[in-house]
């Protein structure tokens, strides 16, 4: 009886070890974050089986993260890889790249560890490990690890010193570094890039014991506040937590702090979003994820003042944030100019939201889902998925060619050969953006990711954030098994079909979202209608005993909707964008017929615009046409003014998805187009 109990105390404790590393596979973990309403699946429990994500992942393993790694690799491209090589004395030679290519490095290497997480590919894991000895081969003993400054101390010991720059970069390298630990940890079961990621963190944490404002005010680009909060998920080490609670208090303590980096105010004192969007959105999901740790809610206050302001003044349609190349702040608030700061790839003032110079870096609209993934764990609220939603099928993916190996930096709402200057970056993908990769490894784990944020849990139930054809096959808190089959169209169609295979015994809810942007939603289980009244922006709660072949099916309306903006932007007044469910669509020249230009194009409010499956590069799209109207009168050369003219007729046009534009040769877009009343 006795060896009965104790075999029985045994396989309890082996039940909960196996929870607790269960638990912790999770892309982010915050299943045992006090102040987190919602956790997330481990990394590997859900899969994509056919449709939208389907494919998109099918070419992030194929194409998107094999020819990164060839580029990251290849010295005659991109100095990433090489730089640790040198630094781990491998090699010799110069660093060679921008200060924060060991960053970039780490997103990519991160898209590898989520990769595996999925497919158990043995040769992803060998590439890992052999990855990992290099890196920690680079790794000094104190725990920094910065290839700029180690291969500077390599070539000259007196003249490089750790966080003598600013601009340096070095704890958005070691954030991403402390990420990548974390998810190789989960994704492998190895601790080789956790243990790295210990060292550094360890060595931040004393460096900021000891460090004065003004040191402490390297935080460029604060992807560790993310990655630190993680290592403390990861390794439960109360020193972490401690780091990530000064990093956010001795913000704006130093006498030179910048709007452009958000730190000549104290965060908690902030009111309005200004300055760099990527370093913006990353510090937001930095302290969202402190929130979830501490639940202090002065954090969570000003979190909630900085996403009202992001997303009801400073927002594009596509979820893109970053208005401006460069810009001034704050601007029109003070008459002192010493006040007027310069800021750059940056939010604009509220309703600033230009078109053909619209700056939207793929990391700032990335950071933005970061941010509201965030924001959704903790609270439960489904207006956050919304703007996740938005910014990963628009402004996200637009980032990425449609073939897996083309990048854009920044993402326009309008493009014009005719623009009589060149902007920064080029509007055509390329394969390598020589100044600045931060974006394509972004670009690539979050698609490597997505799996990760399509559903989460609370003690309640299972919540439908993201759809898209999957299985999902996992072990809930209470030991159950839950596993379901998932199959639509969507984005093209807002039918979802949902089959449990294995579910829980007792009651258990389905949280199914319904978007926002949806009017007309229904709701039935085995073919009867569920009565419960389905709210717009909210999820839909069915509670109920479930068994194993229980059938539940989701109708999402999605009519062509033309959208319009608040009157106070003044680049979109009398303009419309056209959106099919979470979908925008954007006119390019090649969907007009041949010599007609998108931007003579109004859009009528009665018009036919018609859901039509195409290909393009090999990808199913959903394309719109119909008739638009068309202004034919005639050439701009030096004419800024002129009396409108009469003269109309139709044109037959077709849309495609704002993040497909430039993937049929280079063209003119436009995604804002006047309307025909
Ligand atoms: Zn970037």
């Amino acid at each position: 009886m006795r060896r009965l109990m104790n075999l029985a105390c045994v396989s309890v404790l082996l039940l909960v070890a196996n929870y607790a590393i269960a638990q912790n596979k999770a892309l982010v973990n915050t299943s045992a974050s006090p102040y987190a309403k919602l956790s997330s699946l481990d990394m590997g429990n859900v899969t994509w089986t056919k449709g939208f994500w389907a494919d998109r992942f099918q070419i992030c393993r194929d194409t998107m993260i094999p020819n990164l790694w060839k580029v990251y690799t290849d010295p005659k491209v991109s100095h990433a890889y090489k730089n640790f090589e040198i630094a781990a004395g491998l090699d010799t030679g110069l660093h060679s790249g921008p200060p924060f290519h060991d960053g970039d490095f780490y997103k990519l290497f991160e898209a590898v560890a989520s990769m595996y997480a999925v497919t158990h590919d043995p040769k992803l894991d060998a590439l890992m490990d052999k990855t990992i000895a290099v890196i920690a081969k680079a790794q000094r003993a104190d725990g920094y690890i910065h290839t700029p400054t180690i291969i500077a101390q390599k070539n000259d010991p007196k003249n490089a010193k750790a966080f003598a720059d600013r601009l340096n970069f070095e704890t958005y390298n070691l954030g991403h570094l402390m990420t990548a630990g974390c998810v190789h940890y989960r994704a492998t079961g190895k601790k080789t890039l956790l243990n790295v990621a210990i060292k550094a963190t360890d060595y931040l944490y004393n460096f900021y014991k000891k460090a004065s404002p003004e040191l402490a005010r390297n935080a460029i680009c604060p992807s560790h506040y993310m990655g630190v909060v993680e290592m403390y998920r990861t390794t439960r080490d109360p020193k972490y937590l401690e780091l990530s609670k000064n990093l956010i208090d001795i913000r704006g303590l130093m006498k030179d702090g910048t709007d452009d980096n958000q730190d000549r105010v104290p965060f908690r004192q902030q009111t309005k979003v200004m300055g760099h969007a990527v370093r913006a959105n990353y510090l937001f999901a930095g302290v969202a994820d402190v929130y979830a740790e501490t639940g202090d809610t002065t954090l969570m206050h000003t979190l909630n003042l900085m996403w009202d302001d992001v997303v009801n003044r400073k927002m594009y349609v596509t979820g893109g944030t970053g208005a401006l190349y460069d810009g001034v702040s704050p601007d029109g608030t003070s008459y002192n100019p010493v006040d007027v700061q310069k800021v750059h790839q940056a939010y604009g003032r509220d309703y600033q939201l230009p078109n053909f110079t619209s700056h939207n870096e793929t990391c700032a609209n990335i950071g933005n889902v970061l941010w509201n993934w965030r924001m959704l764990q903790t609270t439960g609220n489904a207006k956050y998925a919304d703007v996740m939603e938005l910014a990963l099928y628009n402004s996200v993916l637009s980032g990425i060619s449609l073939n897996g190996k083309n990048f854009l930096y920044t993402n326009p709402m309008s493009y014009s050969d005719d623009l009589p200057f060149t902007q920064r970056w080029s509007k055509d993908r390329v394969p390598y953006i020589s100044l600045s990769n931060c974006c394509p490894p972004n670009v690539v784990r979050t698609i490597a990711e997505v799996a990760d944020y399509a559903y989460s849990v609370s003690h309640k139930g299972l919540y439908f954030n993201l759809y898209g054809g999957n299985v999902l096959n996992t072990v809930l808190k209470d030991g159950s098994k839950l596993k379901l089959d998932q199959q639509t169209e969507y984005p093209w169609d807002g039918k979802v079909n949902i089959t449990l295979q294995q579910v829980p015994a007792k009651a258990y809810s389905l949280f199914l979202r319904i978007p926002g942007w949806c009017n007309g939603a229904s709701l039935s289980v085995n073919g009867q209608p569920i009565d419960a009244t389905l709210t717009t922006g909210e999820y839909a709660e069915i509670n109920r005993k479930w068994k194993a072949g229980d059938r539940i099916e989701l109708n999402l309306p999605m009519p062509v909707k033309l959208m319009e903006s608040n009157p106070l932007v003044e680049e979109t007044r009398n303009q419309v964008a056209v959106k099919r469910g979470p979908v925008v669509y954007c006119l390019e020249s090649v969907g007009m017929p041949k010599g007609q230009k998108v931007f003579n194009v109004a859009i009528p409010v009665n018009n036919d615009l018609k859901p039509e499956l195409i290909e393009i590069e090999n990808s199913p799209i959903m394309s719109l046409t119909g008739k638009a109207d068309l202004r034919n009168e005639g050439s701009w050369t030096n004419q800024l003014y002129r009396e409108v003219g009469t003269k109309t007729s139709k044109v037959n046009i077709r849309m495609v998805p704002y993040y497909a534009w430039g993937n049929r040769g280079h063209v003119d877009m436009e995604t804002w187009i006047p309307l025909d009343r």
